[in-house]
C-alpha cells in the first residue's frame, strides 16, 4: 500500500513537471532578421522554449497562459560588461576597508535582482572580490534572483595596474599581492594566475592591459603587460576554454592585447584607425561601455565624488568613447554589446542601446549585439541569445517597438529567464 501511494506522488509530480507556458506574443522580434512576426505563441516545458506557432494557441486544462498580446517580446539581453558586486560612488574606495564579504554578498544580490529585472537575463561579471563566484552559484541553485552569470571572479592585473587590488594604500596595507590575488608580472605568473581563477571557479578571464579611470593611479592608458605575458594568459585560458577580455583605453596596449589573442577590448577609447584594422583581421570584439563613460564624466564634475586623479582622468578619458565607437562601428569592427553596469547604477544597463543607436548603429543591428553576437562569444549561440525551438526560455517584453522607439527597451514590461516569471506589469 505504501509503495503504491509512493508511485501515486511520482507520477502526480512528474505530472506538474509536464506543465507547459503558453506566451500569446503580439509581437514577437526576430533579432536575426529584425522583423516583427505578428499573433505568436511560443510555448515552454521546463526551462526550454519547446515551439513556437501561428496564433493563439493553448494547451490542456492545467498549463499556463501569458497575454503579451500588446507587448513587443524579445530574446533576454546579454551584458558583457558588469561588476555585479559593487556601485560606484563616493564610498567605493574606502568600502574595500569596511565591507566584509558577506556584505559585498548581500548587495551583489540587490543589484543581480536588478539587473534580471531590467530585461537582462545574462551577464558577464568582469571582476570583483571573488563573490561574484558565490553570487553566480546561488542563482544557479536558485536561492536568489538573478541573470545567468559568466564571471571573471578577480581581474588579472601587473604590480600597480589598473586592477591591482591595492592601489592607492599606504605602504603597510600596500603588501605584495601576487597570482593568486591577480597580480602578476611575468608570463608565468600570468599562467598562474590563470590555473588560480579556474581553481576559483571563474568561466572567463579578464586582464586590464592599460591603465583606468576608476583606479587610484596617474595614468589612465599607459600598457600595463608585455605581449609576452598577454600570450601566456590567453594560451592557458584557451586551454581551459575561458573567454578573454582586456580592459584597454591606450592604443599601444590594446593592440598588444589583440595580437596575443585576447577576444574582447572593453572601452577602446583611443583606439587608432590601424587597431581598428588589427581587430577586423583577428576578429576581436570592441565591448564598447559608452554608458559607463558618460556616467563617469558626469560624477566627475561633483566636487569630491571621485578622488583628484581619478576626477581628472575621468574628464580626459570619458568623453571619447562614445566616439570611438561610432568611428570603430563605421570601420566594420565586430561589436559586443557591454556597458560597465556597476560603474553606473545597476539595471540602467539599456541606456546603452540609446547611445549605440545615437552613435549611427541600426537598432537592429543593436539588439543583435546584445543576444546573437554575445551568445555566441559566450559559446552558447545554439540555446541563449534567439527565440527559437531548443533554446532557452529568456524572454522579455517591452510595450512598443523598439526600431521605433529605442528608448522603450529601458522599460522591461516581462521578464522570464530559465522559464520562470521574474516580472510581469
Ligand atoms: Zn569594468
Amino acid at each position: 500500500m505504501k509503495k503504491l501511494f509512493f508511485l501515486i506522488a511520482i507520477v502526480y509530480t512528474l505530472g506538474s513537471f509536464g506543465q507547459k507556458t503558453y506566451l500569446h506574443c503580439g509581437n514577437l522580434m526576430d533579432v536575426q532578421t529584425g522583423n516583427v512576426l505578428s499573433q505568436k505563441t511560443i510555448v515552454i516545458s521546463e526551462n526550454k522554449i519547446i515551439e513556437i506557432q501561428n496564433g493563439y494557441l493553448s494547451g490542456a486544462a492545467e498549463d499556463k497562459i501569458i497575454d503579451l498580446k500588446d507587448k513587443y517580446v524579445l530574446p533576454g539581453f546579454i551584458d558583457m560588461h558588469v561588476h555585479i558586486e559593487s556601485e560606484s560612488s563616493p564610498k567605493t574606495y574606502i568600502n574595500r576597508f569596511t565591507l566584509n564579504d558577506a556584505d559585498v554578498a548581500f548587495q551583489s544580490s540587490v543589484y543581480a535582482k536588478k539587473t534580471l529585472m531590467a530585461g537582462f537575463t545574462t551577464v558577464r561579471d568582469l571582476g570583483g572580490t571573488g563573490v561574484n563566484i558565490a553570487l553566480r552559484n546561488a542563482i544557479n541553485k536558485g536561492l536568489i534572483e538573478g541573470p545567468r552569470i559568466y564571471t571573471a571572479g578577480k581581474s588579472i592585473a601587473t604590480t600597480g595596474g589598473h586592477a591591482d587590488p591595492t592601489n592607492g594604500r599606504r605602504k603597510e596595507l600596500m603588501g605584495d599581492p601576487g597570482p593568486r590575488d591577480g597580480v602578476i608580472n611575468s608570463p608565468e605568473e600570468g599562467k598562474k594566475a590563470v590555473r588560480q581563477r579556474y581553481k576559483e571557479g571563474s568561466d572567463v578571464i579578464k586582464i586590464t592591459a592599460t591603465g583606468g579611470v576608476l583606479s587610484v593611479a596617474k595614468n589612465g592608458k599607459n600598457p600595463q603587460f608585455t605581449i609576452e605575458e598577454i600570450k601566456a594568459i590567453t594560451e592557458i585560458a584557451n586551454d581551459y576554454g575561458m573567454l578573454t577580455a582586456a580592459h584597454a583605453h591606450g592604443d599601444e596596449g590594446m593592440q598588444r592585447a589583440i595580437k596575443g589573442g585576447i577576444k574582447t577590448i572593453e572601452h577602446g577609447s583611443y583606439m587608432s584607425e590601424q587597431t581598428m584594422q588589427l581587430m577586423k583581421e583577428y576578429n576581436a570584439y570592441l565591448v564598447p561601455t559608452i554608458t559607463a563613460g558618460k556616467q563617469v564624466v558626469e560624477k566627475a564634475k561633483i566636487p569630491g565624488f571621485f578622488p583628484a586623479v581619478v576626477a581628472q582622468k575621468a574628464l580626459e578619458i570619458g568623453p571619447l568613447i562614445q566616439n570611438t565607437f561610432a568611428k570603430a562601428y563605421k570601420t566594420g569592427v565586430p561589436i559586443a554589446f557591454g556597458t560597465d553596469a556597476g560603474v553606473f547604477p545597476h539595471g540602467l544597463n539599456a541606456k546603452e542601446f540609446g547611445y549605440m543607436v545615437e552613435a549611427g548603429m541600426p537598432v537592429v543591428e543593436a539588439l543583435q549585439s546584445a543576444t546573437i553576437t554575445n551568445a555566441g562569444l559566450l559559446g552558447m549561440g545554439d540555446e541563449l541569445g534567439q527565440l527559437k525551438e531548443g533554446f532557452y526560455a529568456d524572454i522579455i517584453a517591452v510595450e512598443e517597438n523598439p526600431v521605433k522607439n529605442v528608448q522603450t527597451l529601458e522599460k522591461v514590461v516581462f521578464v522570464m529567464k530559465d522559464g520562470v516569471v521574474y516580472s510581469n506589469n
